[in-house]
Order: C-alpha cells, then sequence, then structure tokens
C-alpha cells in the first residue's frame, strides 16, 4: 500500500500574513506531493511496499537505502512541520515545557536566540529543531532531509529552512522568517503534547 501523504492540518491561507497561501500551495501541494510520490515508485513492489512510513524510514535507514530514505524523511519532515506550526498564533509555552526551557535554555528569548542561531547555522538546505535528548530540550540543525525521527533525540518541533519554504514571502531574508516562526506560528501545544507522551512508559 502506497504511503499517504499527511493532511494539511489547516487551510492554505490560515499561516497568513506570515506564511502566504501561495507559499501552501507550492510547498504542500508540489514540495511535499513530491516526496511522496517518488518515495512511493520507489517502493512499489519491493519489501518496503507494506510499511509505515517510520518502519519505511527504519529499514532504509539500516539498509542503506539512500534514495528511499531521503524521499520517506521528506515525506516525514514535511508532515511533522505542518504540525509544528499553528494558525493564528502562538500563546506562549507553559507548565513542564517552559519550566524545561527555562532550565535548559535561560528563557524562553535564550532559547529563541539559540534555535535562530542554529537555523542560520545550516548551510543550505535542511532542518532546524527542538528535540528531546536524554531528558534535556536541546535545538539541533540537520542537512537536506537529515532528521531526528527514529534516533534517540525525540523531535518536539521542526522548521524548514529549504528555501522553496520561505523564498516567495522573504526572499533571501532567512532571520526574518525565522524570527517569525518562533513568535507568530510555534505550535507550542503539539511540542508539549509529544514530551508529555515521551515521558510515559512505554505499552508493552
Ligand atoms: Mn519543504
Amino acid at each position: 500500500m502506497p504511503v499517504a501523504q499527511s493532511l494539511l492540518p489547516y487551510e492554505y491561507d490560515a499561516l497568513e500574513p506570515h506564511i502566504s497561501k501561495r507559499t501552501m500551495e507550492f510547498h504542500y501541494d508540489k514540495h511535499h506531493r513530491s516526496y511522496v510520490d517518488k518515495l512511493n515508485a520507489l517502493i512499489e513492489g519491493t519489501d518496503y511496499d507494506d510499511l509505515s512510513l517510520e518502519q519505511v524510514i527504519d529499514k532504509a535507514r539500516l539498509e542503506g537505502d539512500t534514495a528511499i530514505l531521503n524521499n520517506a524523511l521528506q515525506a516525514w519532515n514535511h508532515g511533522f512541520l505542518w504540525q509544528s506550526m499553528s494558525p493564528g498564533g502562538s500563546d506562549r509555552p507553559e507548565g513542564t515545557i517552559m519550566n524545561m526551557i527555562e532550565s535548559d535554555f535561560g528563557s524562553l528569548d535564550g532559547f529563541f536566540e539559540r534555535f535562530t542561531k542554529v537555523a542560520l547555522e545550516q548551510f543550505g538546505s535542511g532542518w532546524a529543531w527542538l528535540v528531546l535528548d536524554a531528558g534535556k530540550l536541546r535545538v539541533i540543525r540537520t542537512g537536506n532531509a537529515e532528521s531526528p525521527v527514529g534516533t534517540h533525540q525525540i523531535p518536539l518541533l521542526t522548521l524548514d529552512v529549504w528555501e522553496h519554504a520561505y523564498y516567495l514571502d522573504y526572499q533571501n531574508e532567512r532571520k526574518r522568517y525565522v524570527e517569525t516562526f518562533l513568535t507568530k506560528l510555534v505550535n507550542w501545544d503539539f511540542a508539549a503534547a509529544l514530551m508529555k507522551a515521551a515521558d510515559q512508559p512505554k505499552a508493552a
């Protein structure tokens, strides 16, 4: 069975004025869809065929199937990206996640600075992430398709820093795009729910 493209959890214009409808149409309908389509073309009729997207990622990492891995990661990363943003802007994080932000980054501003720095340091295409790593929050960057999914680092938020994610709205101003994401778009409820789930004992 083919891997399905994860649904956009809001309308194409829901993130305006920060991310335009036009960007979302290109990003979801062309870029994201093309990774899913390429992945499905690569796995059709192989022993990847009836696996979930996460299982495809694990198997392709293990077996070094680079083309499958890259397209599967990009399919997953984009689904995670859509959920990392919320229409109408973000409330401040609160509760456990805010306490951890304060202990691991000093303050919410400290986190914003760290995330911005890391997102700007990513040379060329890639992603910036907030992850939970052995009980601590960390900001990391990954190049091209690479992703913490399926590793010991649990992703809580991501931002796409490929130019296709921001060029129509921000041209080359990656910094302004990153700052807008942090102050206007982050879905803290999503990150907090993932952190809570990560703390729970695994079902047998
Ligand atoms: Mn993208």
